[in-house]
């Protein structure tokens, strides 16, 4: 690995921040602090304040001197890689500005795989910034990527210069001990990121259609369209779900394999939305199996945010050759999964009316033992049958768990045909157990 040392040259440019003589208080901007531990990966290291204000320090004497980026900056034994370094400098930026000076975890994070810049010069004022800072944290927990840019009233600013940006105002804070009032930003000019040296080998996704006669344009739900994180990887997933069930593999076909389906009913939306946030998640990350994920069922009720596919009740006619359920178990088999999780919403007064895992103990035990262990790690209500086939027998879970692949059932909370609060993040972590507990991820 390329060892970068730091230049001790301070260099100062006094026209990038203003500090009225009258300075205000800080503007008090409740900040909400919803960190989704289950999907970051912590990397077991935090960090003081003064530590990243130091460090900012050096990150903007370097990007001064060398015209670009470090790889990373080292804070006490660790070398902190720039999208690491942007959470925290963002994190920390929300809380001086909440009053909050307590040491921040750093968490590990992917840098993006290109950067866009469409910008005017001009300034970024606190009230922005600040605001901004959210956004990108809150994006990076839900992507685990940094963002190749942020729209702000200047237009696009890019990552790098982002870097740069929260680099001065947090060293700024650590000199004056108060934020500045405004951040100049120019035009990046020095060289945008390459491919980020990979710290281990990154799953790249495929993608195939596995059921045709499904297809439809998803974005038309608007509630797909306005949740589901904006990135390459979704454009391409919408794309093909336009022609049939789509069907995402991360991995190489090796170690413990999985399936994650969503949308078997396309009025359910949490767990899609959900699924799609995992797509984004597992694309370029390095895992220990493989991941299947098929999103979008049925995409076409998806589109029209139905629960029936063609009249037909998706998830009691997987028993029925030829249906897509039907072939989306095929597919299973053929592809010799180990294990899979079907995820749906269910109704306030509905059954089960809660956040639950369902799972049968016969014939295949294991589906008990992973419904147990993504209800406990999820607080969603256990609820275990005795038989496959016997309550729901052309159920997806049922009839993979007949097939001899053990399956569960997530539900949550959610009214069908809308998202409710909540519902895609308890969605996502129940996933998130289902592929810990296979040692996916
Ligand atoms: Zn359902």
């Amino acid at each position: 690995m390329l060892l970068i040392v730091f230049s001790a040259v301070f260099i100062n440019v006094d026209d990038a921040f203003g500090v009225e003589a009258n300075d205000q208080p800080a503007e008090n901007i409740n900040t909400h602090i919803n960190v989704q531990a289950v999907q970051l990966v912590s990397t077991g290291y935090s960090y003081s304040l003064y530590q990243i204000e130091d460090a900012a320090k050096r990150v903007k004497a370097f990007i001064e001197t060398n015209k670009k980026l470090p790889n990373y900056v080292t804070i006490g034994t660790q070398q902190v890689k720039m999208p690491d370094f942007l959470y925290l400098l963002v994190t920390a930026t929300s809380n001086i500005n909440g009053g909050n000076r307590g040491s921040i975890s750093q968490y590990s994070f992917q840098n993006p795989s290109s950067s866009v810049e469409e910008l005017r010069t001009g300034n970024v004022y606190k009230s922005e910034y600040i605001s901004l800072s959210k956004q990108i944290k809150t994006s990076m927990e839900s992507t685990g990527t940094a963002p190749s840019y942020t729209q702000s009233s200047l237009g696009k600013i890019r990552y790098e210069s982002l870097v740069y940006m929260y680099s001065r105002i947090v060293n700024f804070y650590g000199q004056n001990k108060v934020l500045p009032n405004y951040a100049s930003v120019n035009k990046w000019t020095g060289p945008a990121i390459s491919s980020p040296t990979a710290p281990s080998p990154v799953t790249t996704a495929k993608m195939e259609v596995i059921v045709t006669g499904t297809g439809g344009d998803v974005t038309r739900n608007s509630y797909i369209k306005n949740n589901v994180p904006s990135s390459q990887i979704t454009s391409q997933v919408y794309s093909l779900a336009k022609s049939g069930t789509p069907m995402i593999t991360f991995g190489n076909g090796t170690g413990p394999k999985v399936m994650i389906i969503a949308g078997v009913h396309g009025n359910e939306l949490p767990a899609q939305i959900a699924a799609m946030k995992m797509i984004n998640y597992l694309n370029g990350r390095s895992i220990k199996g493989t991941v299947y994920v098929v999103p979008f069922a049925a995409p076409s009720s998806t589109a029209q945010n139905t629960r029936l596919w063609n009249g037909k009740n998706l998830n009691s006619v997987a028993n029925v050759a030829g249906t897509p359920t039907n072939q989306i178990i095929n597919k299973a088999k053929a592809l010799q999964v180990n294990s899979l999780g079907d995820f749906h919403s269910t109704q306030p007064g509905g059954f089960p009316g809660k956040n639950s895992v369902f799972c049968t103990k016969s014939p295949a035990y294991e589906s008990y033992n992973t419904a147990k262990y993504v209800s406990g790690q999820t607080g969603s209500a256990l609820i275990a049958y005795n038989q496959a086939g016997a309550e729901y027998p052309g159920a997806v879970e049922d009839v993979s768990n007949l097939a001899r692949i053990p399956a569960i059932t997530g539900e949550v909370l959610s009214s069908h045909g809308i998202v409710a609060s909540g519902s895609v993040d308890k969605s996502y972590s129940q996933m998130m157990a289902f592929l810990r507990y296979k040692n996916v991820i």
